[in-house]
């Protein structure tokens, strides 16, 4: 957001806002994602449990490397704010910056949710998005955004004077610490920004600020990723229900969430192997 400004524009003004754009992180060097990788598996695989997020809460699950996860909406329409950890280290975890950077503002099919450095690697492939038909609306608006950063109770404050003790930041803080356990205070610095499943939301055209409305979701649709990488994730079914209106209250109407864990049949996976963590030695220059 922009006040007037208070710089005279140059004679070349248009000139220079005329240069063209170029993608900053090209991903044509990487593998293209190829559906048949996972098309075996995604046919055969077989539900091992299923874990229910109630309403202004989160829960955590394990995800076994090779395994798939579906966040689904079961019934009311309800979005979900996702973490993922490695499993084995916990300082290794879900980074949207560069994820955003990659792959864009929302994500979906075949897209790469990746780790922070020095790891910098997939934690998880998306393998089916069943509102990939939303595309784009109108307003800029897509699906499962990486920009949202997660309600907290600390813009609450800033914004409202007010405390709420269950936005998706504390709900994720309660969980992994019930999951490992920390106490809050030290599971805190673990959660991090997230990945906005089901969530419709954009920057808005004339201002560029983060605007949330109604999500799409309809009761069984649900987003599908392949664990690339041993994972523990959390979810939180966010106190802003569908996000048409509010969220960091007990105003919004809210339902629950579910997360499927799927094991594949063995050998299903063909030539798939989980990725190393970056090989950048980490001179720095220095
Ligand atoms: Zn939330």
């Amino acid at each position: 957001m922009k006040n007037p400004p208070a710089t005279e524009a140059p004679a070349d003004a248009e000139a220079r806002r005329s240069f063209e754009p170029v993608i900053c992180y090209p991903t044509g060097s990487l593998p293209p994602y190829d559906p048949s990788v996972f098309a075996v598996a995604r046919a055969g695989m077989e539900l091992i449990e299923t874990v229910t997020v109630q309403p202004r809460d989160a829960e955590t699950f394990h995800v076994p490397q090779g395994h798939f996860l579906r966040v689904v909406c079961p019934g009311g329409s309800q979005v979900g704010d996702l973490n993922l950890w490695n499993a084995d280290d916990l300082d290794e975890r879900f980074y949207t910056g560069k994820t955003r950077a990659l792959y864009g503002t929302h994500l979906s099919t075949g897209d790469k949710l990746l780790s922070n450095m020095p790891y910098l690697r997939p934690l998880a492939t998306i393998t089916h998005d069943t509102l990939d038909w939303y595309g784009w609306d109108e307003f800029g608006g897509s699906v499962h955004d990486v920009i949202g950063t997660r309600c907290d109770p600390y813009t609450n404050r800033l914004l409202t004077g007010g405390d709420y003790d269950q936005c998706c930041h504390s709900n994720l803080i309660r969980a992994l610490a019930d999951e490992t356990g920390m106490n809050l205070a030290e599971a805190e610095p673990y959660v991090h920004d997230v990945l906005n499943v089901f969530m419709c939301s954009g920057f808005t055209l004339d201002t560029k600020q983060y605007f949330i409305k109604a999500s799409p979701v309809r009761a069984g649709d649900y987003l599908e990723l392949f664990a690339e990488i041993d994972l523990l994730g959390g979810l939180s079914a966010c106190p802003g229900g569908d996000c048409s209106e509010t969220h960091s209250s007990d105003v919004a109407v809210c339902s629950p969430l579910t997360v499927e864990i799927y094991q594949p049949p063995a050998g299903s996976l063909g030539d798939w192997g989980p990725p190393a963590r970056s090989a950048y030695g980490g001179g720095h220059g220095a």
